[in-house]
């Protein structure tokens, strides 16, 4: 979901963009009016996020899976190595990806338990000489979130946060490289954010695409080529409605009273059991299921009759997945718990 009053702004807007006389999609990227557009919504996306001044911000196409190649194109080269923990599906496709470009191992694993804990790890876990540590942070799939940022020391941390990023405020101090696909929590698809710390551009391995070098992207300011404007122009809107609204500090307040709401009713019932374990659950995804394939394809039919949709979980796991993101309001997810009780009590 994207918040109404951004879809509504971007409607007025859209024919004649500020008295430009023209749509932000007609736009040549290299003009004044789009520059103002670009430059403010890194501004804000620098302010929410607290971000300090030695990390770039890339507005980048290709998603998330793009940056499965280019963590490693761009990071692994400093040793040859890097390590990656796999809590869920994403995760996993980062590391198989990475082993074309190095000697890249895994360290940790949350397959044993079909992903719904996320795997423990500690400073001995991780190779002294690998270049980087990469995790993701809020598996989608499988409605987990980590509960701790791992200690990796000097070594830096690389966290894919598609689908959790701007949900709550993180340090960004904390990780090397923040990598996010818009499409989640911040705006159309096209768009792909990469934060990174200065001092770890400038390494990438020879054959790195200049389109995934980000030191290339960084010079340019995200303008080596065409950036994705429009889907730039709709998250710098989304930014201007957060910090509208408080910011992140108080997103997460709203995110965990929306999560709790879910959370609390399936803790208190057995028709439905939840997917992820307590110890590490998402704010942004929850998933379930009632244990019959039959009945879980039910629910979904008749909540969609009711106007509650993309209730399916995802087609590789089944069951059902409320994906209440930042524009999710809070009576949406009191809708579906209504739905819910409803449902286990005609179906139980
Ligand atoms: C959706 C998602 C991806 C894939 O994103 P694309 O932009 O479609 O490549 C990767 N990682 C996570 C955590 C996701 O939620």
């Amino acid at each position: 979901m994207l918040p109404v009053s951004v879809l509504e702004r971007a409607a007025a807007e859209m024919t004649d963009y500020q008295g430009s006389g023209m749509s932000v999609m007609e736009m040549s990227h290299r003009s004044k009016v789009y520059d103002a557009i670009i430059k403010k919504a890194e501004a804000d996306l620098r302010t929410l996020m607290q971000i300090p001044d030695n990390y770039k911000v890339l507005l980048l196409q290709g998603g998330a899976s793009t940056q499965f190649a280019a963590v490693p194109l761009n990071l692994i080269g400093k040793t040859g190595k890097a390590d990656y923990i796999v809590s869920g599906q994403f995760s996993k496709k980062a590391y198989q990806e990475a082993k074309k470009y190095g000697d890249v191992r895994l360290i940790a694993s949350g397959e044993d338990t079909n992903f719904a804990k996320i795997p423990e790890i500690t400073r001995d876990d991780i190779r002294p000489d690998a270049s980087y540590v990469h995790i993701c942070y809020n598996n989608t799939i499988f409605g987990t979130k980590f509960n701790y940022i791992p200690d990796t020391g000097d070594i830096p941390l690389v966290a894919d946060m598609s689908s959790c990023i701007l949900s709550e405020p993180v340090d960004v101090t904390k990780f090397g490289v923040i990598y996010a696909g818009a499409q989640k929590n911040m705006a159309p698809a096209g768009l792909t954010v990469v934060i990174i710390r200065e001092d770890l551009m400038g390494n990438a391995l020879p054959c790195t695409p200049t389109m995934l070098d980000y030191k290339v992207q960084a010079e340019g300011e995200s303008m080596y080529n065409t950036p994705p404007c429009y889907a730039i122009y709709v998250a710098g809107l989304v930014y201007e409605w957060l910090l509208s609204t408080g910011g992140l500090a108080a997103r997460k307040e709203i995110n965990e009273k929306k999560a709790a709401l879910l959370y609390d009713y399936l803790d208190s019932q057995s028709f439905y059991k939840a997917g992820a374990d307590a110890s590490c659950r998402s704010l942004m995804n929850v998933t379930f299921v009632t244990g019959d394939e039959e009945l879980d394809k039910k629910f979904c039919a008749e909540a969609a009759k009711v106007g509650l949709i993309s209730l399916k979980g995802h087609r590789s796991v089944g069951g059902m997945r409320a994906s209440i993101y930042n524009a999710m309001p809070v009576e949406g997810v009191e809708a579906l718990v209504e739905f819910m009780k409803k449902f286990a009590a005609e179906n139980a």
